[in-house]
């Protein structure tokens, strides 16, 4: 994990507090409704948070970077791996949706690195979805970039994530899907396969272009 100082996020440390979204919550509509995003930023999202500021209270590590911490996740209490990982993984969800737009694609480099690693788009898509689907119960799909430069596609379960040393496939994560219940449930209700196919309209490619061009 050498280049986790490189992630936007890397600053979150201590105090942790409720990051503003760049849009408004009925941005994402119709994919994502306004009610769940407001729900899911100031209560799940705030919760997390709460939590995660409790368990550091007090603790050595609250003085280290948020993102250093997953590096040695399994020797912590579990609810800084819980709530950290929650704090983390939303922040970063927020900045990779945008709000619908059609026939939406990668381009340019990150195009070529999907091509190149995944086999194409429709392959990537395929590998994200089933990635999603097949996580039973909480979790997240991520696209990722690992120690090489090299994409994959995982899922990771709870609030884990691909930086945390637990993970099965370690790596910096450009792209993530909560599939979580509480991400969808209102809209789609038992429906993940629907949300996960409408999500791919809403993917923010330049944030996710940004983030790889960064980590290679
Ligand atoms: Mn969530």
């Amino acid at each position: 994990m050498k280049k986790i100082e490189i992630l936007p996020e890397f600053s979150l440390q201590g105090n942790y507090e409720l990051p503003r979204l760049s849009y408004a919550y009925n941005a994402l509509e119709p994919i994502i409704d306004a009610k769940t995003m407001e729900i899911h930023h100031t209560k799940h999202h705030q919760a997390y948070i709460d939590n995660l500021n409790k368990a550091l209270s007090g603790h050595e590590a609250a003085s280290e970077p948020l993102l250093s911490l997953f590096t040695k996740i399994s020797t912590l209490p579990a609810a800084v791996r819980n709530n950290g990982g929650g704090h983390y993984n939303h922040t970063f969800f927020w900045t990779v949706m945008q709000k619908p737009v059609d026939n939406n694609l990668p381009y340019g480099v990150l195009k070529d690195a999907i091509d190149r690693d995944l086999g194409g788009f429709d392959k990537f898509a395929e590998a994200f979805t089933q990635a999603a689907l097949t996580r039973f119960g909480s979790g997240w799909a991520w696209l990722s970039v690992d120690d090489n430069g090299k994409l994959f596609v995982s899922s990771t379960p709870n609030q884990d994530n691909p930086l945390m040393d637990v993970a099965e496939h370690r790596g910096y994560p450009v792209l993530g899907l909560d599939v979580w219940e509480h991400a969808y449930y209102l809209n789609y209700q038992n429906r993940r396969p629907d949300y996960v196919k409408s999500f791919m309209q809403i993917i923010n490619w330049d944030e996710v272009a940004g983030r790889y061009e960064s980590l290679i």
